[in-house]
């Protein structure tokens, strides 16, 4: 911190991650100075009512003399690619995010966690399993706290979810072990190209100690050593059968039964065994394992079960705002169902939603679709029904699913268009699925 003391900050974007790194340079004495592109963004009450000696610009960046200053601090919010910020980028000024700063103040060990899904899966149950083997953790990243909240408490090990675009603007980050789970295509409305977003991903394992790679994901794997791999049927940590039953493995030795993982679904058992492979610099006992992995149910607004009527059961995967995480949900929950009917749509954010045929075509009885990209995803199948909004989608799911099938709420995209986040949306569909008349 003595080397920005002196310094000339500038926080840019000011919604949760941007509060957060105001109210830490706060703590610490220091008086940044904020800007936002939105005339009153999220957070100025606080700002005007807490810190009214800031100096703060909302409006145009354009007149924000961004480059004038000695340091920016950026949301991941905030694209690297802003002319305002290309323009100070130039100028010499230094442009940092959040994890960056973090990264420059803790010594303490770091569990890196990115990809394009399984992130909030993953970190959560790590997090519970090194809680039940005794340790102090502190959890956070692109999930719950911001990382610079963490530096308050005194933790043992930190775990973090990273997205792309806060990788983006981190360096100095050195995990003791780090992952990409998995890749596929999302974001590319910030990306120059799908290579530019592995590439960006990538960039965690560049000073680990422990690269984490999953073995079926060409797009995860690193030169970087030493390295584990984790895959369901190859890699360091995968599956195995033992004694007539599925057990998550190490290297052909059988550590504990897949049925002690309470969450369902292959993607779910990928999650663990990466967990596994993460956490193996720590002392933790199969015990401790088989503890945390019962006891983790899963999160909100991931294939959460949401009711069932007259024999139709209802899931909300309002999370699966990807493709890849919509073919995750409809494979884990085909084999339960009678016939599979999906919700979908929303914003694609420019992905080719092709990969989802075949899912569709196979193991989906009806998919029906709402939002801004409602007729791109309809057009991906002979069984697309085109709606206008939540309601109607469920009122119809509701009319077409007959006993032993499952309304899976799984949209293959972002929610903006209509919501103001994904849990919003999910709770809404949940809504829609208990109200009594439709
Ligand atoms: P993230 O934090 O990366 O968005 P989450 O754990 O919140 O990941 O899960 C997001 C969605 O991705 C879930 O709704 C689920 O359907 C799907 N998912 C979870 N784990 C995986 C995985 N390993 N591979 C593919 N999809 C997954």
């Amino acid at each position: 911190l003595n080397e920005i003391k002196n310094k000339q900050v500038t926080v840019l974007g000011l919604g949760v991650t941007g509060l957060g790194i105001v109210r830490f340079l706060l703590s610490q004495g220091l008086t940044p100075n904020v800007v936002d592109s939105r005339q009153s963004p999220p957070g100025c009450d606080w700002l005007h009512q807490h810190a009214p000696h800031l100096n703060t610009h909302f409006g145009d960046l354009a007149t924000a003399k961004l480059d004038s200053v000695d340091m920016i601090i950026i949301s991941p919010g905030l694209s690297l690619t802003l002319p305002a910020v290309v323009s100070a980028l130039q100028a010499g000024v230094e442009v940092i995010g959040d994890i960056e700063l973090f990264a420059r103040l803790t010594d303490k060990p770091v569990v890196a966690v990115t990809g394009s899904n399984g992130k909030s899966t993953v970190v959560t149950l790590a997090y519970q399993v090194l809680k039940s083997a005794g340790y102090k953790v502190g959890l956070g990243g692109n999930i719950g706290t911001a990382a610079l909240d963490l530096l308050n408490d005194d933790f043992d090990v930190y775990v973090l979810e990273l997205s792309s675009f806060q990788l983006d603007t981190t360096r100095s980050l050195k995990p003791i072990s780090a992952t990409v789970l998995n890749v596929s295509e999302d974001h590319l409305d910030r990306y120059a190209s799908y290579q530019a977003y592995i590439d960006s991903k990538q960039t965690i394992y560049a000073n680990t100690a422990l690269a984490v790679v999953n073995s079926a994901d060409a797009a995860t794997h690193s030169q970087v050593m030493p390295q584990l791999s984790f895959g369901i049927d190859s890699g360091d940590y995968s599956l195995m059968s033992h004694q007539g039953e599925q057990y998550f493995s190490h290297q052909s030795t059988p550590l504990l039964p897949v049925s002690s993982l309470a969450v369902v679904g292959r993607h779910n058992q990928l999650n663990a065994l990466a967990v596994m492979a993460l956490l193996s610099p720590f002392d933790i006992t199969v015990e401790q394992y088989a503890q945390a992995f019962g006891e983790f149910t899963g999160l909100p607004h991931r294939c959460q079960f949401v009711a069932e009527q007259a024999g139709v059961k209802y899931f909300n995967d309002s999370k699966a705002t990807n493709v890849g995480a919509t073919i995750a949900a409809i494979e884990s929950l085909a084999d339960q169902a009678k016939q599979l009917l999906v919700i979908a749509g929303g914003d694609a954010k420019g992905a080719d939603l092709d990969s989802l045929k075949p899912y569709l075509q196979q193991q989906v009885k009806a998919l029906i679709c709402f939002g801004k990209d409602a007729k791109a995803l309809v057009a991906l199948t002979d069984k697309g029904h085109l709606t206008d909004n939540m309601d109607q989608a469920v009122a119809l799911a509701k009319q077409l699913a007959t006993a032993g099938d499952i309304v899976l709420l799984a949209p293959a995209c972002a929610s903006i268009d209509m919501y103001n986040n994904y849990m919003q949306r999910g709770d809404h569909f949940s809504q829609c699925v208990l109200a009594e008349a439709v």
